[in-house]
């Protein structure tokens, strides 16, 4: 799968994750997999939400790798 920047349309980094730091000290930690979850019967669905970074100009895109999951 290939995805091009909409600003500068340079192929974009892939599969990044985003980091959020929180806390300090031995509580210092981060969580690095966010996911787009849709109820539905059962067990819900949900996917994982990647990252695409442009090297040209560093616009950042969020993007899940299997929208059709959530159907
Ligand atoms: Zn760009």
């Amino acid at each position: 799968m290939e995805r091009k920047c909409i600003r500068c349309d340079e192929n974009m980094i892939l599969n990044c994750n985003l980091k959020v730091y929180e806390g300090g000290g031995a509580l210092f930690a981060h969580r690095p997999i966010y996911s787009i979850y849709r109820e539905t019967i059962g067990w819900g669905k949900d996917e994982d939400i990647k990252i695409a970074v442009c090297p040209k100009c560093g616009y950042v895109e969020p993007y899940i790798q299997f929208p059709e999951k959530l159907l």
